[in-house]
């Protein structure tokens, strides 16, 4: 179908912004990660880590794991709730979240954020139960869903099946939203339907926590102003890179790919 495109190595390095010599942080694009909790820290440690990997000039976490964030990464501003988090140009939201009370009002406030949002793991479980349907209809921002299989058949109430593209288009049109459906060769698939596969994915990449880097930097790219569908296919693409990098040297867990970023991104023009 002439609406399905393998993603290439040109394709990102033409999308990929740079740095100029007025580049400012709050132009670069501020990034908000409400992710992880007191119970998951490492999902926020991991996601921050992805989103700081990418093109943004300041990332600011909100969520129940603050702490250990700025631990990790000195450079984050980090608060409590999103609510408090003040102005950002994307948020990522969903993984280690939990699904309580506390969790649904945090994507609510992200929702109701003018800017694009990432949704992913637990705020897709959050969408199925909560009532967050019409939240999510008359939404204007883009939203990207990032889900793997057992994910997307909580959303869709089934498995992707053999046409992975199909699957990820339906789900996209229903939505009204852009799909990135992780896999061997990942989907992104957009409401109007477009689709675009990822070539670039490794098995090494199936280890805990991999998918919540990926989450940070396709919210760091959409906060720097990409269009939803090239964010995600740039996304799946450099992640996929960055995790046969990781195993060059030795078996790979998320916080390599997080840092295998760095020269995978280096080689850009
Ligand atoms: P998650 O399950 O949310 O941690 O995400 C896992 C990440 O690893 C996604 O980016 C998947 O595309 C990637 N991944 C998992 N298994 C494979 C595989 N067999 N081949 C390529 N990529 C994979
Ligand atoms: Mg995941």
């Amino acid at each position: 179908s002439p609406a399905l495109h393998v993603v290439e190595w040109s394709d990102v390095a033409d999308w990929y912004p740079r740095l100029g010599p007025s580049s400012e942080k709050y132009t670069r694009g501020v990034v908000g990660v409400a992710t992880g909790s007191a119970t998951y820290p490492g999902a926020a440690v991991l996601s921050v880590g992805g989103a700081l990997a990418g093109p943004t000039g300041l990332v600011r976490y909100a969520g129940g794991a603050r702490d250990e964030v700025v631990r990790q990464h000195p450079s984050v501003i980090a608060t409590g709730r999103v609510s408090d988090a003040g102005r950002v140009q994307a948020w990522v939201c969903g993984s280690g979240l939990g699904t309580d009370e506390r969790a649904a009002t945090e994507l609510r406030t992200v929702l109701a954020a003018p800017v694009p949002v990432v949704l992913d793991a637990d705020a897709l479980t959050l969408l199925v139960d909560g009532s967050l349907a019409d939240q999510l209809r008359g939404r204007d921002a883009p939203i990207v869903v990032t889900p793997h299989d057992r994910e997307f058949a909580r959303l869709c109430g089934e498995e992707p099946g053999d046409d992975r593209i199909a699957a990820t288009l339906r789900l996209a049109a229903w939505m009204n939203a852009v799909v990135l459906l992780k896999g061997d060769r990942t989907v992104v698939g957009t409401p109007d339907g477009r689709a675009y596969v990822n070539p670039t994915g490794t098995p090494a990449l199936a280890t805990g926590g991999t998918g919540d880097v990926l989450a940070g930097l396709l919210g760091s790219l959409l906060a720097a102003g990409l269009p939803a569908e090239r964010a995600a296919a740039a996304a799946a693409y450099l992640h996929g890179l960055a995790g046969r990098e990781a195993a060059r040297s030795g078996p790979v867990t998320a916080p390599d790919v997080a840092v295998a970023l760095r020269p995978v991104l280096a080689r850009l023009p």
